[in-house]
């Protein structure tokens, strides 16, 4: 069986391995993705080639997982004994919310380096740059076919779509966007889903730059201090290094992303920078480069309703509709309980 998966974010990383340790090496996994590297929310992002050391988690900061989650433990687990995660040290940290049954975890290597070791584990094939457009059904075999604007790339037996319900209406074209509009109820549920946008600004810094004389790793800013900021982390040292380069992450409040949702990110993220050095009027000005992004699908605010992990367009082939927007929650350890979810309804539909 051949199956693609549109997106190479978390989800699609968990939905492949699970792929792979359920049907063996007589599976064959590809993946496509319209971004220049693995990850999706789950991304890192790095100064230019002279100081390739520094760099910032710009989407997802953090692993949290459920001690009394025995499912999603073992993954947790896995990674800790593969040293891609270790737990996040919460001395130097401001606002951190704290729950006994809750452990934080951070990625040394940065947070795209748990979605690239998942499908390193998978053996996926991974195909970058490649923005779908087009989802079909063949009409000379059992198939689906794969397009971009410009070409037919693929076909497969089965696609699994693990991009956010608001791409997924808007970019998709094809019998995949008629399936959807023929099913009335699947139409109005995904019209529901919703998500938040955030603007994130890094700020990268030469390697002589020996401290930011900052005294925390980590700070939630409350909204009555900064209406624009609500995250800050140093980010080395959040991911456990204290030396230099030293880098520094910013995130902007869901209201303050709302409000510019359709602006320039370059523009705006000049303007949250400024807000950066104001509230932080002791951070060097030094910096290397900087980072801007706008997270247009930053977390859902409203999942599907059914929170399901996934939704079954079509079974032969199979067409299924993964990723957050299913999920319990909007995070790592909701994505693996709907990843699990996605392929027990596969492996029920293969038997
Ligand atoms: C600012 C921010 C902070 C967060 N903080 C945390 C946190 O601390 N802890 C935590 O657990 N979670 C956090 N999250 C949420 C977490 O990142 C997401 O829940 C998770 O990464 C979702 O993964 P996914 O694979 O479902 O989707 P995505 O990661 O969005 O993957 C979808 C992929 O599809 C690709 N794609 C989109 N359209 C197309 C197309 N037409 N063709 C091809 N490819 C396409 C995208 O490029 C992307 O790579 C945060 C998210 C953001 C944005």
């Amino acid at each position: 069986m051949k199956v693609i998966l549109i997106g190479a974010g978390i989800s699609s990383a968990l939905i492949s391995l699970l792929l792979r340790r359920q049907f063996g090496p007589g599976i064959k996994l590809v993946v496509f993705d319209k971004g220049r590297s693995i990850g999706g929310r789950m991304t890192t992002s790095y100064d230019s080639e002279d100081n390739p050391h520094c760099s910032v988690d710009t989407g997802a900061q953090y692993l949290t997982s459920t001690k009394s989650n025995g499912v999603t433990a073992k993954f947790f687990q896995q990674l800790i004994d593969d040293h891609v995660i270790e737990p996040l040290d919460k001395t130097n940290t401001i606002g951190i919310r704290e729950n006994a049954d809750k452990v934080d975890y951070v990625a040394p290597r940065g947070i795209s380096f748990v979605v690239r070791h998942v499908f390193e584990q998978a053996v996926a094939e991974m195909n970058l740059s490649k923005h779908i457009t087009k989802i079909d059904f063949s009409s000379e075999n059992d198939k689906l076919l794969v397009s971009t604007n410009d070409r037919q790339l693929d076909e497969a037996d089965a696609v699994i779509v693990t991009i956010p319900v608001p791409q997924i209406l808007s970019q998709l074209k094809g019998s995949i966007a008629e399936l959807i509009d023929r099913n009335q109820e699947a139409k109005e549920k995904l019209a529901q889903v919703k998500y938040s946008t955030r603007f994130a600004v890094g700020l990268f810094y030469p390697p002589s730059i020996t401290t930011l004389n900052i005294p925390w790793r980590i700070y939630y800013v409350d909204k009555n201090d900064n209406e624009y900021l609500r995250f800050l982390a140093v980010d080395n040292a959040k991911r456990n290094n204290n030396e230099p380069p030293f880098s520094l992450i910013a995130h902007t409040s869901v209201e303050f992303g709302a409000k510019h949702i359709d602006d320039d990110k370059m523009i705006i993220g000049e303007e949250i920078k400024e807000k950066i050095f104001q509230f932080l009027p002791q951070l060097p000005r030094q910096i290397s480069s900087t980072k801007y992004h706008k997270w247009k699908y930053s977390q859902v605010t409203q999942s599907y309703p059914d929170k399901s992990g996934y939704v079954l367009l079509n079974e032969q082939p199979l067409l299924m509709l993964a990723g957050d927007s299913f999920a319990a929650e909007s995070n790592f350890e909701a994505c693996i309980e709907a990843a699990i979810e996605a392929v027990k309804k596969i492996r029920e539909l293969s038997s």
